[in-house]
């Protein structure tokens, strides 16, 4: 695949499948553009060759009628207008005679925004199952196609891969090259000591790339709930803690076949998630929940992230969620941002979290995309890549 600067854009009609899957709370407000901020430097690069531009997204999945009152990208639209200063017009239609009205009236340096790419998986889940007639129309409303998605790269959609494969002048965006540019020498040829740190909830979903990890890493610091999947198979007591049960015999192997494996040593703990009357134990009992790394595994991640050359992190080290069970993630980020390291995280709710905790530029990189990254990083070749 092309990368931008290697296409003729000037005066183009260009189509860009960004990736503005942004939370949006009840009142129908973002909670955090970074998605939208991301996508301006390709956005501003084909304004400054006089381009048309014509902006593809999925928010959210799409399943009922109701979905449709509350996923719709108008709200994005308006975002994306304030932060580039310019009027963004929105269709409020996947497709048919207003989006071509639209942009056949369209003068050189305009934007416009369809509406959500996912309404089309009302109907048969055209833009999902990548329905070839979909694809073809969306590719005919353009004359070149940037993918500057990186989230839905590991999918193969009506609007990424179905528009590459109806259309010949075809590139990745600033914000996928980047995302390619920073992850894959983690696993290519990362620079030794290379660590791992590991967290969140679900085991299941990412066994390729913790099995891929453990070929490159030095060592894997493994905290969050994830942990006690590890401590559950190592026969220590695990309490009320959450735990991924169908992952149990992967750890059992995994803790048999590598001593790169570095588990928690005491836990932030309480009875109930309800209430905040924590307590620090290097043991569970029976009605424990393990709810974050305690001070003693701090300092032992610490150890040896100290010395790393290269990092990588994906999930939380706690419940995050809840800011009393925040404190072994932000203190690990405190630690490293002190670090003259290459320092990668994985996207979804790690990169959220490091976000919101205000260490995103205290990191060489923070992905904008969960699933994406973790295939990418699991040596898979993603579709919305190789286009
Ligand atoms: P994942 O989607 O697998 O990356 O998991 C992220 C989720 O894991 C977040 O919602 C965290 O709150 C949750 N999490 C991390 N550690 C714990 C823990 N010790 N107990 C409960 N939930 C946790």
């Amino acid at each position: 695949m092309k990368k931008i600067e290697e296409l003729d854009l000037e005066g183009k009609k260009v189509i860009i499948r960004v990736d503005y899957n942004v939370p949006i709370n009840e009142k129908g407000e973002i909670v955090d553009d970074n998605r939208i901020v991301e996508s301006l430097k390709t956005i501003n690069y084909c304004l400054n060759k006089n381009c048309k531009l014509i902006l593809l997204s999925h928010l959210g999945k799409v399943k009922t009628e109701e979905d449709l009152k509350t996923k719709s990208l108008k709200v994005v639209s308006e975002r994306l207008s304030k932060l580039l200063g310019k009027e963004v017009m929105f269709i409020p239609k996947t497709r048919g005679i207003e989006v071509e009205e639209a942009i056949s009236n369209m003068n050189e340096k305009d934007i416009i925004m369809l509406e959500n790419t996912r309404f089309e998986d009302l109907d048969g889940k055209k833009e999902s199952k990548n329905d070839p007639e979909l694809g073809k129309y969306w590719a005919s409303l353009g004359d070149v196609f940037i993918n500057d998605a990186f989230g839905t790269c590991h999918r193969a959609h009506a609007s990424n891969v179905g528009i590459a494969s109806n259309i010949k002048e075809k590139a990745l965006g600033f914000l996928v090259q980047k995302e390619v540019d920073n992850l894959l020498p983690i696993i290519n040829n990362p620079e030794k000591p290379f660590v791992v740190i590991l967290g969140g909830a679900k085991i299941s979903d990412k066994i390729g790339t913790i099995k891929n990890l453990a070929l490159k890493a030095d060592y894997i610091l493994v905290g969050g709930a994830m942990a006690y999947t590890f401590l559950k198979a190592k026969g220590i007591s695990v309490g009320k803690s959450l735990i991924d049960e169908e992952s149990i015999e992967f750890a059992k192997q995994m803790l048999s076949s590598t001593d790169k494996i570095i588990l928690p040593i005491d836990h932030i703990t309480n009875k109930d998630t309800e209430n905040n009357n924590f307590t620090v134990k290097d043991m569970l009992d029976s009605d424990d929940i393990g709810l974050d790394i305690g001070p003693k595994t701090i300092d032992l991640f610490e150890s040896y992230i100290a010395k790393c050359k290269t990092l990588f992190w994906n999930g939380p080290m706690g419940y995050y969620e809840n800011e009393v069970y925040q404190k072994g993630t932000k203190e690990l980020c405190d630690y490293i941002s002190k670090l003259n390291i290459t320092s990668v995280v994985g996207g979804g709710d790690t990169a959220s979290c490091i976000i919101n905790m205000g260490y995103k530029d205290k990191f060489t990189h923070v992905s904008t995309g969960g699933g994406a990254s973790l295939e990418l990083l699991e040596g898979k070749d993603l579709p919305g890549i190789n286009l």
